[in-house]
């Protein structure tokens, strides 16, 4: 469902990934690890069309992300393909981005109504059940400022469901919470990874939920794999050394 070739990206002289390929099957649940600075966000970013690539292809849903073609040619991808193309995915962020000034199910429905065409009481009605499924169905008509950081991101990734997306980006979504409110957010992610067959990609630092989440860890160093396999083996017979090093460190 997702294929990246030759990807490279640099920011100025910076080389963040350096001809990265690998592929994701449909209804995969992946996780990416690895040091800080070695490319994680980055490859979500440019998923979700947030940063260009500088070389590359990559492909989604069977459909280049960054290119298309015209009169037999290959040509960038125009706003109008791109904006397709996002339809695919939703994404999660470390930091919530909510819309301050409107209540929850309004962030919720905020986006399937103005850019899919929804009516308002199908968009409230789906909006509702997926409150419910993240077990905030009695906060629909708070803001987000009564709200705590765990719940803040409940929403968040129900709204991210709310446009019925095939893939799902998660980034470090629990990294500026505080400990106590980690694991509300890690149930409701890990309840969708075993009830839907939706793929997902999930960038964290959280080993152990990694490995009850994926089925397939992929290991990164500076833009590179390093090594990838099911959790059990890389969590606990990595083969490469720098695997081996940066687990050490980090369980
Ligand atoms: P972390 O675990 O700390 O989030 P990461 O593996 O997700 O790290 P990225 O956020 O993808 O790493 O960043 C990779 C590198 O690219 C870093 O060195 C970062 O400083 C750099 N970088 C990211 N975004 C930009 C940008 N907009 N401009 C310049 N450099 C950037």
């Amino acid at each position: 469902i997702i294929r990246f070739d030759n990807i490279r990206k640099s920011f100025g002289t910076l080389t963040v990934l350096d001809g990265l390929s690998f592929e994701v099957m449909p209804g995969e649940k992946l996780a990416l690890i690895g040091p800080s600075g070695s490319g994680k966000t980055t490859i979500l970013r440019i998923l979700m069309t947030l940063e260009d690539i500088s070389g590359g292809h990559i492909e989604v849903c069977g459909e280049q992300l960054y290119h298309m073609h015209k009169g037999g040619a290959e040509v960038p991808a125009d706003e109008a393909h791109l904006h397709k193309m996002r339809r695919h995915i939703g994404m999660v962020f470390q930091h919530f981005n909510l819309f301050p000034h409107k209540c929850v199910l309004d962030n919720i429905t905020l986006a399937p109504i103005l850019t899919k065409g929804e009516k308002r009481a199908e968009a409230e009605k789906r909006g509702m059940a997926l409150l419910d499924m993240v077990g905030l169905a009695d906060k629909a008509r708070a803001m987000p400022s009564q709200l705590s950081g765990g719940q803040k991101q409940r929403v968040a990734i129900a709204r991210a469901l709310a446009l019925q997306p095939r893939i799902m980006l998660f980034d470090e979504v629990t990294s500026a919470l505080d400990p106590e409110l980690v694991e509300e957010v890690l149930a409701v992610m890990k309840r969708l990874a075993d009830e839907t067959d939706m793929t997902m990609l999930l960038v964290t630092h959280e080993m152990g939920f990694a490995h009850e989440f994926a089925d397939r860890v992929l290991f990164f160093d500076r833009g590179r794999i390093i090594e990838q396999g099911p959790p059990d083996r890389i969590f606990t017979n990595p083969t490469q050394e720098r695997t081996q090093t940066f687990l050490r460190k980090i369980i």
